[in-house]
């Protein structure tokens, strides 16, 4: 009993969502022993959707694993592959395999239109006693869950807001260490590919769609742009609203152009959007990729100022803060306080 409240304990003490699906599982195996217990949740887009690993735990092996959150979707396994899994997760209730070794699958999100299961795979068939303990564990776990998603995301278009961004911004960058430190045949791992992208995306004249539409109309162009978003990006690159009009994506890239291509693809996805009565409007980005050692405010100082270069050359467009330095576009300013560690 004690062992139980200790882990609940850990449970609730955390606000990162890795850290929490890590304990989870850790909760679970410390109290049931099983073969393995591991949390998956469906990603990529509809059609090609994968079981992305966000924690796990094997018999013998104390450490729990999970997949890279920036995994190539394509290295992963296809939902069909599990078909436990994909009936757990789609019909939201649990499902047994009724056979040695006994697997049981629990929905386990908060989000009604995602996919997330936590599975338990055990020399028996969980009995009824465990089958109830892991219930009230997962309750407890869901009920935390959506209060993160409350205090993490923007009610409007449910994209994160700027809350978690400073924490996300030091993963990656401590993901882009790991990988400048990987040996060169490591590289092809996913983990240790592409670098970091920080773009900032501003709606143009959206001051007009309020004053012509209403607040209310304003307010749906934002969460359709936000739907524009969604599409627009790989599963696993981070989108933000930051207040108001303006949005933010974290995403890994190799290279400019292939972070050029995915704003482009952006860009072109809402100038040819029709939005009821406003029709349609056009947004402008600026993008910069992320260095070691780099702050958010340093990388918002240049992504910013590639924005404000598109606006003021035209509107509609994708500029990359580097490619604006080369040209001689932008004279780069000598690092300030923005650019450096304060502590
Ligand atoms: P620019 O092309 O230079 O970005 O012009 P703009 O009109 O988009 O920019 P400006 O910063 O002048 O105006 C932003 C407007 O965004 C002001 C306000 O009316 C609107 N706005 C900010 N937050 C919200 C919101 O939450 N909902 C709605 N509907 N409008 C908002
Ligand atoms: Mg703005
Ligand atoms: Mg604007």
């Amino acid at each position: 009993m004690s062992q139980l409240v200790d882990r609940l304990a850990d449970l609730t003490g955390l606000r990162d969502r890795d850290a929490l699906d890590l304990a989870l599982v850790t909760a679970i195996n410390d109290l049931l022993q099983p073969k393995t217990v591991a949390i998956y949740r469906a990603v990529g887009e509809t059609g090609n959707e994968r079981w992305l690993t966000t924690a796990q735990i094997k018999a013998g092996e104390p450490v729990p694993t999970a997949d890279s959150a920036w995994s190539d979707l394509l290295a992963l396994p296809r939902l069909a592959e599990h078909p436990l899994r994909q009936q757990a997760g789609a019909d939201k209730q649990v499902v047994r395999s009724g056979q040695y070794p006994g697997i049981t699958v629990f929905p386990a999100t908060s989000n009604p239109g995602a996919i997330g299961v936590l599975e338990i795979v055990s020399q028996e068939p969980l009995s009824e006693e465990a089958h109830r303990l892991v219930t009230g564990v997962l309750r407890l776990y869901l009920n935390f869950q959506s209060l993160l998603d409350y205090g993490e995301r923007d009610a409007l278009t449910e994209l994160l807001n700027r809350k978690t961004f400073d924490g996300a911004f030091y993963k990656a960058t401590l993901a882009q260490q790991v990988a400048v430190d990987c040996a060169p045949d490591q590289r092809r791992d996913t983990s240790c590919s592409g670098s970091f992208w920080l773009a900032m995306i501003d709606i143009d004249h959206f001051k007009r769609v309020n004053d012509n539409f209403g607040h209310l109309i304003g307010d749906e162009v934002l969460l359709l742009l936000a739907r524009l978003m969604r599409v627009s990006f790989r599963f696993h690159d981070q989108l933000y609203r930051f207040g108001g009009e303006e949005f933010v994506v974290l995403m890994r890239c190799n290279g400019e152009a292939e972070a050029a291509g995915a704003l482009e693809r952006l860009r072109t996805n809402t100038e040819n959007h029709l939005f009821p009565q406003v029709g349609n409007i056009t947004i402008s980005i600026g993008f910069s990729e992320i260095k070691t050692g780099d702050t958010p405010s340093g990388a918002f100082e240049r992504a910013d100022k590639a924005v404000y270069y598109a606006k003021a050359h035209g509107r509609n467009q994708v500029c990359s803060h580097a490619a604006l330095i080369a040209s001689g576009a932008l004279v780069e300013q000598a690092a300030n306080v923005g650019d450096m560690e304060l502590f």
